[in-house]
């Protein structure tokens, strides 16, 4: 049965393709109907699915169209009941018997008489005109990703800075890592000194840009990303990710190509998440496992992958990614490391004659830059994990001035895009430097990093956004920093002209 639809198919198509043909041949297009312009999308008689919103389309005669889900569907019932033997549409047994039946599949106008014959056509005004296919933009057409156009570490850090503030070292240690990766990528390895690989480990208090460092990354490089959480890891055969799950969403990250997935980046979030608990007799299957697991991903490996599904089962299908062109990223917040490097620090200058005060670096905001691998190991990271993590650095906590630089500097700044959105109703908007101010001290008091500043700003101006559009003569509206301490109204500044 699956054969003689597969053949009938075919056939129709043809029809299909010779109607489409004939719309656009200039001699035959006088002849088109009138009523069935071609701008217009055709719709299924039975299902009344539009065109674009099923595989194929039979266009059995003009007006009448069967989408192939329905097609399927009535063939089958057809089969079924054995309508088709009476139609001579016999499954095929054998070669012979299924020559002498082409004349009747091909027979459409008869079949879809017989069959569909008591349909109803879909009128022109009930039918969606055909979209335009997009215009490809320049930008949108891939840039070759080789050697020859791999961005040297200056111009990385450049472009980070675009978007990024502060974190300085992050971005150059960052920088010079993912150049160092790509170029033993595409090294080919002539001279048997083999580079090896760059996987980063990232330090830094939460919403300090982890995260957005790494997508900005990824974007400016033009390769696919995968963030993850490690929270959600856990060893195979126990409820959770296997940590191939990571390898599954940069597939769908790359659009199923496994060669563009091979060169992409893994951001593993929450890492810290995985230390090795101190107080355990039970199975570790979320953590120190995960670790172990995740060890040949980090150092390279073929490794099975279900596409388009997180897990393994009999019905995904699978296939084999190699690791080891792919950057791996972890980040954590690490919380309580601090305690451990400050006893380090404190143990190493207690000894001596230069015995220094053991509150020393109690005010160090940005204690965590002074992290070794001892101090890792010591919260719980297994020393072959950290071994696979060549580059480790530490982000800074924001200060206040950063904030208000994260507000107002980066390309997509938060206030840029609000000014955007009254400059559409042709109202300036303005911030006091007060204001902005009061705005960062909010942000640092709620300790979740920069991602606090969206939902105060979003509280802010909430009410600016619903009252501007009622007023055609407002023509500016100033943010004072007493407005943000709700104790006064935000100034506003009608246009000339306007009473
Ligand atoms: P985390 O360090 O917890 O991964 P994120 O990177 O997700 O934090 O940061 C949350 C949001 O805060 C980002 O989407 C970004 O808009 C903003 N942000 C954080 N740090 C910075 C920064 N240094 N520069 C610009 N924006 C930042």
């Amino acid at each position: 049965m699956t054969d003689e639809l597969d053949k009938f198919n075919n056939e129709t198509e043809n029809e299909i393709d010779t109607v489409s043909e004939n719309k656009n041949d200039p001699d035959t297009k006088k002849e088109e109907d009138p009523n069935k312009p071609a701008d217009r999308e055709e719709v299924c008689s039975m299902c009344r699915r539009t065109e674009s919103q099923v595989k194929r389309m039979f266009v059995l005669h003009p007006g009448l169209c069967i989408c192939d889900d329905c097609m399927q569907k009535t063939m089958d019932t057809l089969a079924g009941g054995g309508s088709l033997s009476i139609m001579g549409l016999t499954p095929k047994n054998n070669e012979e018997e299924d020559n002498n039946k082409k004349g009747s599949f091909g027979d459409l106008a008869g079949l879809s008489n017989l069959i569909f014959g008591d349909l109803p056509t879909v009128p022109m005004n009930q039918r969606l005109k055909k979209k335009k296919p997009p215009v490809k933009k320049e930008e949108d057409i891939e840039a070759k990703f080789d050697i020859k156009n791999l961005k040297p570490p200056h111009v990385i850090k450049a472009e980070l800075d675009d978007y990024v503030v502060g974190q300085e070292r992050a971005k150059k240690v960052m920088s010079v890592a993912v150049y160092n990766h790509y170029k033993r990528v595409f090294d080919k390895n002539e001279d048997g000194i083999e580079l090896e690989k760059s996987n980063m480990l990232m330090i830094g208090p939460t919403g300090c840009g982890k995260t957005y460092m790494v997508k900005t990354l990824a974007k400016l490089l033009n390769v696919p990303l995968a963030i993850a959480d490690a929270t959600s890891l856990t060893e195979a055969g126990y409820i959770g990710d296997d940590v191939e799950s990571v390898l599954s969403k940069l597939l769908v990250a790359a659009d199923n190509d496994v060669e563009r997935a091979e060169k992409g980046i893994v951001f593993i979030d929450e890492i810290d998440k995985l230390a090795k608990k101190h107080t355990t007799n039970s199975r570790d299957v979320s953590g120190e496992s995960v670790q172990q697991g995740l060890l040949k991903l980090l150092e390279g490996a073929e490794v099975e992958v279900p596409v388009g599904a997180m897990s393994k089962n009999a019905m995904v299908p699978m296939t084999t990614m190699d690791t080891t062109n792919i950057l791996f990223i972890c980040g954590g917040a690490f919380p309580e490391l601090d305690k451990i490097i400050k006893q380090r620090l404190n143990k190493t200058s207690a000894v001596g004659f230069l015995g220094e005060l053991s509150d020393k670096y109690d005010d160090d905001r940005n204690i965590a830059g002074k992290v070794e691998l001892a101090d890792l190991r010591e919260f719980g990271m297994i020393p072959e994990f950290l071994g696979r993590l060549p580059v480790v650095f530490a982000l800074d906590s924001l200060k206040q001035e950063d904030m208000v630089r994260i507000l107002t500097q980066p390309k997509n700044a938060i206030l840029k895009q609000y000014k955007k959105l009254l400059s559409m109703d042709e109202v300036a908007l303005e911030f006091e430097d007060g204001a902005l101010s009061a705005i960062a001290e909010k942000a640092l008091k709620r300790d979740t990093g920069a991602r606090a500043l969206r939902a105060i700003i979003e509280e802010i101006m909430l009410d600016i956004m619903y009252e501007i559009p009622k007023d055609d003569s407002i023509g500016k509206v100033i943010i004072t920093e007493d407005y943000v301490a709700k104790n006064g109204a935000p100034q506003i500044i009608l246009r000339s002209g306007s009473n």
